[in-house]
């Protein structure tokens, strides 16, 4: 690890003062950040430690949505009452990811920012990786790309890309997705809100850039609609093991129901592009179904319209479509109305 300068803010004026510093990083749980210091991969100059600002509520707005601190915890999260009883799909989403301790740590804010678990941008010792060194290549194109994307990946093919097929890793952010989240900003020249579909991004000419948050400006908290899918929801990830493991697919499905038809849905999945991939056409399919297998189905083929497979990760076509589809019937049905 290299050295680091550590300054503790205890503003968010003070904190975004402080990350104007070259190469500064906000350090909130450290979950990631910590991780790739150790492996060489990022290399701070300054950590601001932004864990005493106060941004640990979890209240109902006036609208009757929620608005989430970016410093509230994971694991607090999860097992917020309101969250539970309000956005169970979020809750499921954020049990879903990593282990106990780590979502101990882990914030809102920081699961927003989580940097992708392609290997070959873990491990320094390949060079080409485009994110992690512009203009090196992606040793994942014709390397093993079984974790990698199918949606929106840029193959570097023409002068509009250049190659990544990365995946963002979190579940939080898929169920956010689908519940159409709003995340506030401060930085030094006022507040900001970003809808939650344009604050991370594609790779397109420039993978090395996740988000549409600028460096110097601080994530203040995640705001939520108010609740439509409380009653018909579910999270489902699908992974090499049971836990401790990033999705090969996962699926955040929401459906607002008037017996059995659909007023209106809400469906993201993970796994499969360098954003959580909300589809709008396939909500826009089962808005006015009839909540059934030919409803799921058609959406399923509508949310992965255009995958583009690569040598080792083709499978993962089949696998969200299928994914959607049991995960839409869990939602409408529950559990006890899915077949094995
Ligand atoms: Fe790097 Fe992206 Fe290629 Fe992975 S997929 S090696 S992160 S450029």
């Amino acid at each position: 690890m290299n050295p680091f300068q550590y300054q503790r803010a205890s503003a968010p004026e003070e904190a975004i003062h402080a990350i104007s510093a070259r190469d500064a990083k906000f350090l909130g749980g450290g979950t990631n950040l910590i991780d790739l210091m150790k492996y060489n991969v990022e290399h701070p100059s300054t950590l601001v430690d932004i864990n005493h600002l106060d941004l640990i509520q979890v209240t109902t707005t006036p609208g009757g949505g929620a608005m989430i601190g970016a410093l509230v915890r994971n694991s607090d999260l999860a097992n917020h009452e309101m969250i539970r009883h309000n956005y169970p799909l979020l809750s499921q989403g954020l049990l879903s990811g990593a282990s106990p301790q780590l979502r101990n740590m882990a914030t809102t804010g920081g699961n927003l920012l989580q940097r992708t678990r392609c290997y070959y941008f873990m491990d320094t010792a390949f060079p080409a990786c485009n994110k992690r060194n512009p203009g090196s290549g992606c040793a994942a194109l014709q390397g093993f790309n079984r974790i990698h994307a199918i949606l929106g990946t840029s193959s570097g093919d023409n002068s509009e890309e250049t190659a990544c097929i990365a995946t963002n890793p979190s579940d939080m952010n898929v169920a956010m997705a689908a519940l159409d989240a709003t995340v506030h900003v401060q930085g030094p020249k006022g507040k900001r809100s970003i809808r939650f579909a344009d604050f991370h991004r594609l790779p397109g000419k420039t993978p090395q850039i996740d988000t549409n948050l600028k460096p110097d400006e601080l994530i203040t908290a995640v705001e939520l609609p108010a609740p439509k899918f409380a009653k018909n929801s579910w999270y489902l990830k699908v992974r090499d093991r049971r836990s401790y493991a990033f999705a090969l697919v996962s699926v955040a499905a929401g459906l607002e129901m008037n017996g059995n038809t659909i007023k209106s849905a809400g469906l993201a999945l993970g796994g499969v592009a360098h954003k959580p991939w909300r589809s709008l056409e396939a909500e826009k399919s089962l808005s006015g179904a009839t909540a059934g297998p030919e409803a799921f189905r058609k959406a399923a083929d509508l949310a992965v319209a255009g995958a583009k497979p690569y040598e080792h990760n083709a499978f993962k076509i089949e696998l969200a479509k299928q994914s959607i589809v049991r995960a839409l019937t869990l939602a409408a049905h529950g559990p006890e109305g899915v077949q094995a």
